[in-house]
């Protein structure tokens, strides 16, 4: 596909073979079975390509390879670690416009919107290169008589992160970067309905300089997360995606005795009150309840609107709704491009069948939308419903898709108790020009990520990104110093030289002296 207005062309450059294949011990390799998957463009509804569904003999392999390169890589001085990830933040910085393109070519969603996947992608790689100040230990001199204390963080060794679909350059950036820079070799099983971008960045590492087998990718399904999940040799793994999925990734991961941190799924409100600058909200709420297609885990999918403020709110989301420029992502004025699959589009034209089934009032809908010359596309107009209210499934339940839910309070505190009562708490925002009530809000709002006047409060990479509640299993956020300490473990030394050994035998507990 190559858009006349842009230029740029959204041909996967790194995946010669045609199927996209696996990536094991530096070197694309075909799966050792049979089995594959279609890969769509979405904007045309057609298959581009097709992506193997690896089997556990290719798992093993990739496990192999990264066990074996696992002591030489984390004997490397973190200097040399990071000084390659300098260099492979170099290309990734230059290859930003190709790899947005096969983003958009794969995913749907609108190029600058991949272009800004990729810069925050690339914020975190930024951020492991400076992993010799992030792994500096803690020491204490003289914690008794002659004797020194102090903590040094090791690699786990062969770790592993599972995707999503909807971000598949910036979520496997939540993640590798800091894990191979932490020392640990890294599998990366991508989504298969988007798995051009991973073999792609592969390469890009190799031409960085990185070892074979540091970095290994395996493409795939079910089978190869059960496979990574039961495989005695794997010591973490990583996963972002739907909660039902995180929660199993999380249990089974716990019971093979591995460290897990699994992101789930999210239900996101904007909070707007009163008070709150009407024109710069219905901005800022239009892009984040429609932007990439509402399929975001931090899209904004509830608009509470407090007191009377539904009154100025409605009539301009009504009108920005509609007036979406839905088209291919490739166009640079495109504002949405489709949703990622045939499925999706069902599943979320099922949606809006069931929030007016329900009784609520579907102001814009999006169902049956066509964009002329892409009939076949899987395209959703935005949706705006009306009159939401807390027992429905259209509030309750993740749609990911372009649908905003308007539910309707008295004041702040029913706005804080209606968001602390949803099942997950991943991000959230306040609208708000009032300092005391943006204060109490993030202070009273249980959910992991909040924004003040910010709709897509996404923490910078030094900062760690996790939500609170059924949006994440496990205890350490993605990224930032908790992302170093998942994918570390400390050690603490006690040191004393043989003139500071007492005489005679010790019975007692230690104590200092
Ligand atoms: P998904 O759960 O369907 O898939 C995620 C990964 O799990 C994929 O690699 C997939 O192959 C694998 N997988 C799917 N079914 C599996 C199964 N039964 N057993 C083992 N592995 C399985 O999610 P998705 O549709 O790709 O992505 C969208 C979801 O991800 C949304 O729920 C969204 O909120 C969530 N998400 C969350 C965050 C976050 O940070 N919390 C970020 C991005 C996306």
């Amino acid at each position: 596909m190559k858009d006349a207005a842009s230029g740029l062309s959204a041909q996967p450059a790194y995946t010669d073979s045609g199927d996209v294949v696996n990536y094991i011990d530096g070197r694309q390799v075909p799966s050792t079975g049979a089995r594959r998957q279609a890969v769509y463009n979405p904007s045309t509804g057609q298959v581009a390509r097709h992506v193997a569904l690896s089997t556990i003999e290719d798992v093993n392999a990739a496990v192999a390879a990264a066990k074996a390169a696992a002591p030489a890589w984390a004997d490397t001085p973190p200097l040399r670690r990071a000084r390659i990830l300098n260099r492979f933040l170099a290309l990734m910085n230059q290859h930003t416009d190709e790899l947005a393109a096969m983003i958009t070519a794969e995913h749907g969603k609108v190029f600058t919107d991949a272009q800004g996947e990729v810069a925050r992608g690339i914020d975190i790689i930024e951020f492991a290169c400076g992993i010799p100040q992030l792994l500096k230990g803690d020491f204490t001199e003289q914690v008794s008589n002659g004797i020194d204390n102090w903590t040094m963080r090791q690699p786990l060794g062969v770790v592993a992160g599972i995707t999503p679909f909807n971000f598949p350059c910036m979520v496997p950036c939540w993640m590798f970067p800091v894990a191979i820079a932490a020392g640990n070799t890294f599998i990366l099983k991508p989504s298969e309905r988007d798995p051009s971008a991973s073999l792609f960045m592969a390469r890009l590492l190799k031409e960085a300089g990185l070892p074979d087998g540091v970095f290994n990718v395996v493409q795939g399904d079910k089978a190869v997360v059960d496979a990574l999940l039961e495989h005695q040799d794997v010591a973490a793994l990583s996963f972002v995606g739907s909660t039902p999925i995180a929660q199993y990734i999380y249990e089974r991961g716990a019971h093979f005795g591995k460290r897990v941190q699994a992101l789930g799924g999210a239900k996101n409100h904007m909070v707007i009150m009163p008070d709150a600058n009407i024109e710069r909200t219905v901005d800022a709420l239009v892009g984040a309840a429609y932007g990439s297609a509402g399929e975001r885990c931090m899209a904004i999918s509830v608009a509470v609107l407090v007191g009377d403020v539904g009154r100025k709110i409605i009539p301009a989301l009504i009108e920005r709704a509609r007036t979406l420029k839905v088209k291919d992502g490739m166009h640079l004025d495109a504002e949405m491009g489709p949703v990622v699959t045939k499925d999706a589009l069902q599943r979320i034209e099922n949606y809006i069948a069931i929030g007016v089934e329900e009784g609520a009032e579907l102001l814009v809908d999006g169902r049956n939308f066509t964009v002329p010359g892409h009939e076949n596309g899987f395209y959703v107009g935005g949706t705006l419903f009306d009159k939401v209210t807390p027992d429905m499934r259209i509030y309750k339940e993740e749609i990911f898709g372009p649908v905003l839910a308007c539910v309707h309070v008295d004041d702040l505190g029913a706005a804080v108790d209606l968001v602390n009562r949803h099942e997950f708490g991943n991000g959230v925002s306040c609208f708000t020009s009032d300092g005391h009530t943006a204060r109490e809000f993030a202070r009273r709002i249980q959910v992991g990520m909040v924004g003040i006047n910010v709709p897509i409060p996404v923490p910078m990479a030094w900062h760690g990104f996790g939500g609170w509640k059924r949006s994440l299993f496990g205890d350490m956020h993605s990224y930032g110093e908790e992302g170093v300490r998942f994918y570390t473990k400390q050690k603490s030394v006690m040191q004393r030289w043989p003139e500071n050994i007492s005489k005679g035998n010790e019975f007692i507990m230690p104590t200092m002296s």
